[in-house]
């Protein structure tokens, strides 16, 4: 729709705008956004394309100049004969698409009438608008010996890791939590938080025992270490039926990264804890994706309609032009006539189709990729491995299209 209207974060008039950061995130072959990445040129991404014609040094990560970056791509576009370019507010999902196939990629900041008329059309419960999302932990870097298995009030192994803190381990914890730097809301985005789900760092300010009342309360939770409750308790739940992530229940915070690090790794369990996904609070308009896309990211109840990008539930540039990826080789097999692409679950795009469409929790939130998403098996799947598969399922994939 630009330049005809701008979204409340879009100033350029170019497309592809990246509005944050200039980094797509990290090109190492051996880190889950490398294997995507690699997943992605094979399958000819323009965004990749764009981002090495555009690459500043950023170390491990690849950084674009960003106005490069836009242009690029929007050279190819207007440069390709078979495109013809409509600058307009799309307020309708188009729906009698007999003749049409359509891919939707209006992305998290999708205009105000359109999202009213997906929900509408697919249901009240179909889109959410803010992300308030707790970090995850990969399994393996929780320290055991600093953590204990139970459910609250029940013998038995216990579904849930428990990482207890003492008096002053608890007190040194509230302080850093109020010092640490938090992100600033752009204006659009300012929010009147729901008292159920506060950022942890605005619950730790409303007085010294707050989170041991709230979501760090010990009662029910008996340390087999000590044969005690402790003082405090951070609660660990599973992300996956693999438990290989591990969400922390109840952390949503406005944290920078580089705080939430540095705070999170004083609780004693989580020292040396690896972060699959940082806490965050922001605007997002995604779609419920396991309810309402199939595997192939079609829309179940009219398979015309294809969504792509953030809105599809995946978190990140480069996740969001992966699904820009599948979406199209979908999009383009069904106008042809020809079977869609099942990409398999051991390709880092399969991962997070699975994650996005038939992930089996009733709060769906977005997700980037991440090594605990290719389903890795105890003991822990080898990257050697896993990058073998990603490659081998690619070039099957590129054989049959
Ligand atoms: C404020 C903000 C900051 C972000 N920062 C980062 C970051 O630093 N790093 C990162 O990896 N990810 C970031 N993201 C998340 C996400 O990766 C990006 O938003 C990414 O650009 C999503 O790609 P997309 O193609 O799905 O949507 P977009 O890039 O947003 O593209 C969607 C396009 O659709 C247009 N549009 C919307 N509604 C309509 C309509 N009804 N009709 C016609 N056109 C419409 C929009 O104007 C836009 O041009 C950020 C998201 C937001 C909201």
């Amino acid at each position: 729709m630009k330049p005809k209207k701008y979204s409340p974060a879009h100033k350029s008039n170019k497309m592809a705008e990246l509005v944050c950061s200039n980094s797509l995130k990290s090109d190492s072959p051996e880190k889950a956004a490398g294997i995507l990445k690699n997943e992605m040129k094979e399958l000819g991404s323009l965004i990749l394309e764009a981002a090495y014609e555009s690459k500043v040094s950023a170390g491990g990560a690849l950084a674009v100049d960003r106005e490069k970056f836009s242009e690029y791509i929007t050279n190819k576009i207007k440069n390709n004969k078979l495109i013809e370019i409509c600058n307009d507010e799309v307020t309708e999902l188009p729906w009698s698409t007999k003749n049409q196939i359509i891919v939707v990629a209006t992305g998290p900041l999708t205009s105000d009438s359109l999202s009213k008329n997906i929900e509408e059309k697919v249901g009240k419960r179909s889109l959410a608008f803010y992300d308030s999302i707790s970090p995850i932990i990969l399994y393996e870097s929780i320290d055991k010996d600093q953590s204990f298995r139970a459910s609250r009030y029940e013998d038995g192994p216990g579904d849930y890791i428990n990482c207890p803190m003492n008096k002053d381990e608890y007190e040194n914890f509230i302080g850093e939590l109020i010092k640490s730097e938090k992100i600033n809301f752009h204006d659009f985005e300012k929010v009147q938080y729901f008292e159920g789900c506060l950022p942890i760092e605005v619950m730790a300010s409303r007085g010294i025992d707050t989170l041991r009342f709230g979501p760090m309360k010990p009662v029910g939770l008996i340390d087999p270490k000590t044969n005690k409750r402790p003082y405090a308790v951070i609660q660990l739940r599973k992300e996956n039926q693999t438990e290989s992530m591990w969400n922390i229940v109840g952390f949503q915070t406005k944290m920078k990264i580089q705080e939430q690090k540095r705070v999170f790794s004083m609780i004693p369990a989580l020292k040396n804890a690896e972060f699959l996904r940082f806490g965050s609070i922001h605007k997002n308009t995604y779609l419920s994706s396991p309810d309402i896309l199939n595997k192939f990211l079609q829309f179940r109840k009219n398979k015309n309609i294809f969504f792509a990008g953030q809105i599809t539930g995946v978190e990140g540039y480069t996740e969001s032009a992966a699904m820009g990826i599948i979406a199209g080789i979908n999009a383009s097999r069904l106008h042809a006539g020809i079977n869609l692409i099942d990409f398999p679950k051991n390709t880092a795009l399969g991962t997070l189709l699975n994650y996005i469409s038939i992930n089996d929790k009733t709060n769906f939130q977005p997700m980037n990729i991440n090594l605990g998403l290719f389903n890795i098996e105890k003991p822990k799947k080898n990257i050697h491995k896993i990058i073998e598969d990603s490659k081998s399922e690619i070039s099957k994939i590129i054989n049959l299209i």
